[in-house]
This record gives C-alpha cells, sequence and structure tokens, in this order.
C-alpha cells in the first residue's frame, strides 16, 4: 500500500480513539469518523508497512448507528470523536471495549460486563474546560486544539460545555481587544494568555475562572474583574502564572483577583470545594452514578477500614466515610489533599484522614513501617496509566476482602486486575459508566474479591492446539469450570489460555 492510494474498505471495529478500522486486502486502517458495519472509499494520508491512517473521502454504505453531528465543528475539533455516531452505538461500542481489554489484555475468559450506564440528555455535561487562546488571521482566537495539533478550533458554541463558558469568552476576548492585551503564541512563547479555566459548581451554580498568563501581571485586569463579576454565580476570580515552554496548562502559582480561592459544589448532599489544580469529575450528573456504584460494590457495613487510593478532593473518601469505620485517602496535588481536608471538616467527618504523595510512594512505606498492615476494603482510581506495580504489590499483602477498581482506560484496568487475579483476586463484576459522551472514553467500576485459597483453584488449559472458533473454546471453558464446580465444589479463580510446554 502507498500513500495517497484511494481505498474501498469494509469498517470491522472502532479502535481505542473511536476511530474506523477497515480491511483491505489484510491490511488495516484506521480512518477517523467511520463506523463499524460502514463501506468508505478513503484516502490513504500516511502509509506504514502493515497498517495505515486514512481520510474518510465517502460513505459507500453508511451504518444504521450513522448521525449527522450536532456541532459545525465535530469533524475538525479534538474534542469529541463519536458525533457522528448515535448514542446508543456509542454506549455498545464503549461496552465492547472494555469487554475486549478485558479478554485480549487481561486474559478473563468468562467475564460479563454490564451494559453502560449512560446520560439522558449526553449534551452540556462539562463543568470544566480549558480554552487555549492564541492568534489567528482574524486576531484574537480562543476554542479548542483541532486533532492530534495546537491549532486552535473556534468554538462559540460547544455542545459538551456549560453555556456560561461563551459569555466568558466573549468578555475576555473583548477586554483584551480593547487593552491591546497579547495572546500567547507559542512557536515565540510570546504573549501574555495562553489559557483560561472555567469551572462551575453544577448543583451550587457557582463560578470560577482563572486566567493563565506568560507574565507577572494582566495589565487593566480591574476592568475584566469587574465584567466577569456581573455574571451570575461568578464566585472565584483568579490569575495563574505560567511562564514555563511547556504544554501544561496551569503554572504552580495561582493569584486570586477576586471572590474566593476555590468553589463549592456538592454531591449527594456532600460539599466539595474544588481549588484551580485539583481533580474534579468533569460530569458531575455521572459522577453520581459512578461513586453510587463504588459504594454498593464496597457494600460496606459499618466496621471496615477503607484505603481510597488516588482520593483527588477526597470526594470517594467522603462517600464511603458515611459507611465505614475509618478512611485513609492519598492524593499526589498537595492543593487537593488540602481541599480534602477541609471537606471532610466542613462536612463533620471525623473517620476520614489525608495525606499528600505517590500512592506507590506512600502506601508501600506505611506498610513496611508497620503502620498500615491491613485494610477491609482498597478503592484505586488512578489516571490512565493505572497503579504502579509496587503499590499493586502492597495492596495484596494488605489483603482487603474486597478491591474497587476504578478506571478511565480498560487497557491499564484489565492489566491491573490480571495481576490481581494472579494473586488471589476474583473478578466480581465489571460495571462502565458513561462520563464522556461523544468522546471515545469510557470510565469503569470494578469489584475484586480476595479468594479462600483454600477453596480455589486456577485452570490452565491449551486450547490453542484445537481448532476451535473464539466461541466454541469459551463454550469450553464454561462447561470445565461447570464440571470443576459441581464434581470438587471448589471456587473457580479463573481459566485462561495457557502456552502449555508439551
Ligand atoms: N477519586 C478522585 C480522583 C480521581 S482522578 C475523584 O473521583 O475525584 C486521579 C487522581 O489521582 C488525581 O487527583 C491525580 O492528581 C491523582 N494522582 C495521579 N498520580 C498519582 C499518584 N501516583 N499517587 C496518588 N495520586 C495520584
Amino acid at each position: 500500500m502507498e500513500k495517497n492510494q484511494i481505498l474501498e474498505l469494509q469498517i470491522e471495529d472502532l479502535g481505542t480513539e473511536g476511530e474506523g478500522i477497515g480491511k483491505a486486502d489484510g491490511y488495516t486502517v484506521f480512518i477517523p469518523g467511520a463506523l463499524p458495519g460502514e463501506k468508505v472509499r478513503a484516502l490513504l494520508v500516511k502509509a506504514k508497512k502493515n497498517y495505515g491512517y486514512g481520510k474518510l473521502l465517502e460513505i459507500l454504505e453508511p451504518s444504521s448507528d450513522r448521525t449527522e453531528p450536532l456541532c459545525p465543528a465535530a469533524a475538525r475539533c479534538g474534542g469529541c470523536q463519536l458525533q457522528h455516531m448515535r448514542y446508543e452505538g456509542q454506549l455498545r461500542y464503549k461496552q465492547k471495549k472494555v469487554q475486549d481489554c478485558m479478554e485480549r489484555i487481561g486474559g478473563f475468559r468468562d467475564v460479563v460486563v454490564q451494559p453502560v450506564l449512560g446520560m439522558e440528555e449526553p449534551f452540556h455535561y462539562r463543568n470544566k474546560a480549558q480554552f487555549p487562546v492564541g492568534k489567528g488571521k482574524d486576531g484574537i482566537e480562543m476554542g479548542f486544539y483541532a486533532k492530534h495539533s495546537h491549532r486552535i478550533v473556534k468554538q462559540d458554541h460547544c455542545l459538551l460545555q456549560h453555556p456560561v463558558n461563551q459569555q466568558i469568552l466573549q468578555i475576555l476576548h473583548d477586554f483584551m481587544v480593547e487593552f491591546q492585551i497579547s495572546a500567547y503564541e507559542e512557536e515565540t512563547h510570546r504573549g501574555l494568555v495562553r489559557h483560561v479555566l472555567t469551572r462551575v459548581g453544577t448543583f451550587t451554580g457557582e463560578i470560577m475562572v482563572c486566567i493563565i498568563i506568560n507574565g507577572k501581571k494582566l495589565p487593566h485586569q480591574e476592568v475584566l474583574v469587574e465584567r466577569l463579576q456581573q455574571i451570575e454565580g461568578m464566585a472565584s476570580i483568579q490569575l495563574n502564572i505560567n511562564r514555563e515552554q511547556t504544554n501544561v496548562i496551569l503554572g504552580k502559582k495561582n493569584i486570586l483577583l477576586w471572590g474566593k480561592p476555590a468553589i463549592c459544589d456538592t454531591v449527594d448532599g456532600i460539599l466539595f470545594e474544588i481549588s484551580p489544580h485539583s481533580f474534579y469529575q468533569v460530569n458531575p450528573q455521572q459522577m453520581q452514578v459512578l461513586y453510587r456504584k463504588a459504594l454498593e460494590a464496597a457494600d460496606l457495613k459499618g466496621e471496615e477500614t477503607v484505603l481510597d487510593l488516588y482520593c483527588g478532593i477526597g470526594t470517594i473518601s467522603l462517600y464511603l466515610a458515611q459507611k465505614a469505620k475509618r478512611v485513609f485517602g492519598v492524593e499526589i496535588v498537595p492543593e487537593a489533599v488540602e481541599n480534602a481536608k477541609t471537606n471532610a471538616a466542613a462536612n463533620g467527618f471525623t473517620n476520614a484522614e489525608f495525606a499528600a504523595g505517590a500512592a506507590e510512594d506512600v502506601i508501600p512505606k506505611l506498610y513496611t513501617q508497620g503502620k498500615i498492615s491491613h485494610a477491609d476494603v482498597v478503592v484505586v482510581d488512578p489516571p490512565r496509566k493505572g497503579c504502579d506495580q509496587i503499590l499493586l504489590e502492597t495492596i495484596v499483602k494488605l489483603a482487603p476482602e474486597k478491591l474497587v477498581y476504578v478506571s478511565c482506560d480498560p487497557a491499564t484496568l484489565a492489566r491491573d486486575a490480571s495481576y490481581l487475579r494472579e494473586n488471589g483476586y476474583q473478578l466480581e463484576s465489571v460495571q462502565p459508566v458513561d462520563m464522556f459522551p461523544m468522546t471515545a472514553h469510557v470510565e469503569t467500576v470494578v469489584l475484586l474479591s480476595k479468594l479462600n485459597t483454600k477453596q480455589h483453584i486456577e485452570v490452565e488449559l491449551n486450547l490453542d492446539e484445537l481448532d476451535l472458533t473464539d466461541a466454541e473454546k469459551k463454550a469450553t471453558y464454561q462447561e470445565i469450570k461447570d464440571y470443576v464446580l459441581e464434581h470438587s465444589g471448589l471456587k473457580v479463580s479463573s481459566l485462561y489460555i495457557a502456552q502449555v510446554k508439551q
């Protein structure tokens, strides 16, 4: 295959970024915008030896999942990957994505992934936006980055964002024009205003605006503050200083210009304060669905010691503290830990404590020092890269009865769950939740429970040598599992293909 070749392809699947995966004579082509079941014509824009990337030219046979994107910028903007797919289709895709990861990466053969819990109104769900500010042909531009680039796509009416952002961007734009405030230029590292970060407390209506600048101060800032203050719900206006040549949006220092240093939101009746640097789930409605599932999985009776690792501002921790004896949260961002402590106190929790540091440092250290020797329930909610090996090893030593894994990346979830399975844990349930409609991302809550080693047996089989289809293999595993259960009374923790040497 060569670049610029035009191909006709049958789309078979969706990739991890929501792109269509097509095959032409055994050659794999990734085509953003194409859907499974479709026949398309595509231009090969990048050709590697075994795979390539295509640009969608024409849909010859559309999928029944295809729909017209509501946002005119959907195809260019890097924010949404799946607006061209009906929402039901998106949910099915995400369920399959989790299933595939658990099977292929995790080696789980008999896993049941529940249908994804989706939203009734899958738009305008985000409570946080980070708009890059730059200089374009027509002057100052604010919007979102285009796919795989730092070109700004102007965004006035983003369908995922809170409508108040339009007002904030307009005020900032007019202010910059009026006072000739420069926009940041990445190539030269010159210009002042880099980004604007906005946050809305969905259930309190409180709004935060944080202007990120490549400088020490913003000239005429009092005028901007005066104008932004007029917006109903405005609660915090801040500057953030970022003078580094970096892709990281926020610098270390915040300067409060007006209002409070953190805004508040409530989740199921618990009040949380959120600073600009703190992580807070971007979809508060689905956050409640997610946390309820995590709490349900933990199935607390009131006597448990619980660890909440990667705890952010202590949202899950305090959810669990309602039902547990004691909760200990660990989080790497110090500002978030401060929020967590304030949140515990403000809501009257005396059974929740927090420590700042990397979970993979703090927990092994406390274990070695003998300060923690056991936990009844461990909850982890790591970023996409998943948990460090040393943390997983320590969790196994702490021997919790239940481990609730909240994950934003099914691939690393499957990898970590597989390690836990090999170390005495059994997969009990897999529940994806759609936190990010219109994007290819999916959040999953998994419950693993500790096996009583006396009752458990691992069965290793090598069915690879036999000429069986995947479905036949699955059926064979199930039969053997049922047989072992019936005849030995033992619990089979895992059935997977092993490369058994003859
Ligand atoms: N459970 C929280 C936060 C989840 S997001 C909630 O639902 O709101 C993941 C969190 O892990 C972020 O707050 C991030 O700052 C934190 N984090 C990232 N790496 C970490 C590490 N190595 N150790 C501890 N926390 C970490």
